[in-house]
């Protein structure tokens, strides 16, 4: 199994911006409200998350780690209409085969807290008491200590770190309910406080998209159907060039032409050379897309692609036609 989940961990494990993903996913699939993310030398040495969430009990602490483990589907059904970000049951299996990486939990339920260790084989887990609050912490220490080509393609510190940062941006614009903070190397680089108000979610959107987007995008919501679209454009009286595209469909951020495609068909008649920035959220009933087109979960296929595409369109045309040219 041991080289089973090291091949696996080629697709889901490919740096640490990866291993960040996979953890904070489970974080929040344990519905924590709070997440510290404490990485040392762009996540090479150690990459540590902290939750809140609901923790994992003693005697299940070995089983999260073996492969196909995974406590979030229980029937075909449950797989065609996923909700949580994780269903595989396999990340953390593949990061403990390429990396030393230690469990530390407490149920809320439970009084003390356990700490399971796997370092490069989850064949020897050993269970050990610890000290912690309800929620857990997991350790990812030397990461590919023992697959040195892989180790080799990690580019600078710095590097790896950004792509951290930049994947963390892309959750915290979603999961404005939840404090995130992350910590390079001892320092504290973002705090992301939670968002209640409207006030403070443009305080948020501005830490990622810029104070000058959040001061002047257009808000949008709309319902047809039993689709809904919400969030934010770029005003087209902006001019600044950026790099915020960020589209979610029911939470989960993806990569999609039709969104692209969609807002520049909407900006037709202003006259704009680049892409303009948005933050979308599509809601739509799980079964009319696919998720799992790609382990690394960044694609979706809709049902019905035509009828998403024109209902986000419209969406878009509603709220930029109150704006005069
Ligand atoms: P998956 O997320 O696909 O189920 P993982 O390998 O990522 O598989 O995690 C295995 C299992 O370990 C999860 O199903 C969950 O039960 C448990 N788990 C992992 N991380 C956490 C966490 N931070 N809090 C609570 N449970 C967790
Ligand atoms: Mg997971």
């Amino acid at each position: 199994p041991q080289l089973a989940n090291q091949i696996a961990a080629g697709e889901v494990v490919e740096r640490p911006a990866s291993v960040v993903k996979e953890l904070v996913e489970n974080s929040l699939d344990a519905g924590a409200t709070r997440v510290d993310i404490e990485i040392d030398k762009g996540g090479s040495k150690l990459i540590r998350i902290r939750d809140n969430g609901k923790g994992i009990a003693k005697d299940e602490l070995a089983l999260a780690l073996s492969r196909h483990a995974t406590s979030k589907v229980h029937s075909l059904d449950d797989l065609e209409a996923i909700l949580s970000f994780g269903f595989r049951g396999e990340a953390l299996a593949s990061i403990s085969s390429v990396a030393r990486l230690s469990l530390t939990s407490k149920p809320a339920e439970q009084s003390e807290a356990w700490q399971a260790n796997a370092a490069g084989s989850q064949m020897d887990v050993k269970i050990t008491p610890a000290a912690h609050p309800k929620g857990s912490t997991i350790d990812v220490v030397d990461l590919f200590f023992n697959t040195p080509a892989r180790r080799r393609f990690l580019k600078s510190d710095k590097t790896e770190f950004t792509h951290i940062d930049e994947w963390l941006k892309r959750i915290a614009i979603a999961r404005t309910d939840v404090h995130f903070t992350l910590t390079h190397n001892g320092k504290l680089v973002r705090q992301y406080r939670p968002a209640n108000t409207e006030i403070q979610y443009k305080q948020r959107l501005g830490q990622i998209c810029g104070r000058g987007f959040a001061e002047q995008a257009l808000h949008l919501s709309c319902e047809h159907d039993g689709l809904t679209l919400s969030g934010y454009l770029q005003s087209p009286s902006d001019t600044h060039v950026t790099d915020s595209c960020y589209f979610y469909v029911n939470g989960r951020l993806v990569r999609d032409r039709l969104v692209n495609h969609a807002v520049k068909q909407a900006f037709g008649r202003f006259n704009i050379q680049h892409q303009p920035g948005y933050v979308l959220m599509l809601e739509i009933d799980p079964h009319q897309v696919d998720v799992n087109v790609h382990p690394a979960k960044h694609e979706v296929r809709f049902h019905q692609n035509r009828l998403v595409h024109d209902f986000i369109l419209q969406a878009l045309q509603s709220v930029l036609e109150q704006i005069s040219e």
